[in-house]
């Protein structure tokens, strides 16, 4: 981080300063010229509040070099992460691709959805109990009765769980998920990360509505300060301008988020686009882009779904859709 200190400073100022950041445990390089004085910050900047020193009478600007998140960042852990969420493995080249409902509706909805998408090659089970609705009116989900019934269906196909946490005060409740999901909309509900860092569990973040990658790897960085270093990360789009799709998939988030970071990076092709068609174009686009996995709503009947229908694929689409994308996956040499 360096700091442009303000013309005519006093030099016991620009002490009392550096006194102050040495506690702050950061070193300091002082450089005096004959315009400008400059302070540059060596060391862990992490803790830095950047806002708190360009708000000082002292310091003209603040321009940080080194990135604020730090367990989430590649200059530190070079290698990716790889997870494993009962035996299938993401990241570090390992691809996978979670498919089902956007919500939990019958046992039998679930338990047929659950069979078909293993059978054309999904490896693990998706689908909301906690619904996030945008109206109180909307189906808000099966609740308790949906984790249960995703539980079955976990018994019954043999696939690992992927469903929402709404509230930390459910958690004794997601015992035998897999892997919690962090919604868009709670992407920045810093309490209840907090709260997923103490546990030991895979957890999917969903990139905010609104958010920069920047912020979404802030966010991952809540769950890791408390220890739980298995988060990956989901690109799920975001509002822009165009309303042509439901939100506007930044695919270029992939590759933006495999530099930044070592997490596992994951497309939502469903949310994004919010169309069933465009599923399949999206999807492929996501694997020829380097990312670690997808998670797809499919249905059995998407035109009766109690949520998202008009972006749910059948599963006769997903088989075909895995067809096409092993091809591509060949092509990027991912498992
Ligand atoms: C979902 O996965 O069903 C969901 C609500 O996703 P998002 O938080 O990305 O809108
Ligand atoms: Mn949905």
């Amino acid at each position: 981080m360096i700091l442009v200190m303000k013309e005519h400073t006093d030099k016991a100022q620009i002490e009392n300063l550096i006194t102050w950041l040495k506690t702050q445990g950061v070193e300091t390089h002082l450089s005096e010229g004959k315009f400008q004085t400059i302070l540059g910050l060596v060391g862990d900047t992490s803790k830095v509040d950047a806002d708190l020193l360009e708000g000082l009478d002292i310091v003209e600007s603040v321009k940080r070099i080194q990135e604020p998140f730090k367990n989430a960042n590649r200059k530190f852990h070079p290698d990716d992460t790889v997870i494993d969420i009962g035996g299938n493995k993401i990241g570090g080249g390992n691809f996978q691709v979670i498919a089902g409902p956007c919500s939990v509706e019958s046992e039998e909805q679930i338990c047929t959805i659950a069979m078909e998408v293993k059978k054309a090659g999904a490896t693990m089970l998706r689908g909301g109990a906690f619904k996030p609705r945008t109206s109180p009116y909307a189906f808000q989900g099966l609740r308790d009765e949906g984790l249960k019934l995703l539980l079955k269906a976990k018994e019954y196909s043999g696939l690992p769980i992927v469903t929402e946490i709404m509230d930390a005060s459910h958690l004794p409740l997601f015992e035998d998920v897999d892997v919690i999901q962090v919604g868009a909309r709670n992407m920045q509900n810093f309490e209840l990360l907090k709260e997923l860092g103490h546990i030991r569990k895979p957890i999917l973040l969903k990139r905010g509505l609104a958010n920069t990658i920047q912020e979404l790897l802030m966010s991952a960085e809540y769950i890791m300060a408390g220890g739980n270093e298995q988060v990956i990360l989901c690109e799920r789009g975001i509002r822009t301008f165009e309303t042509y799709t439901r939100n506007t998939l930044d695919i270029s988030a992939v590759p933006i988020i495999k530099e930044l970071s070592h997490l596992p990076i994951i497309i939502d092709p469903s949310h994004s686009t919010g169309m069933a068609r465009m599923v399949r174009p999206m999807s492929l686009a996501a694997a020829a882009a380097g990312a670690d996995g997808l998670i797809i709503e499919v249905h059995n009947d998407p035109q009766h779904a109690l949520c998202d229908g008009p972006q749910s694929i059948t599963p006769a689409a997903f088989a075909d859709l895995m067809q096409d994308l092993n091809s591509i996956l060949d092509v990027v040499k991912k498992k």
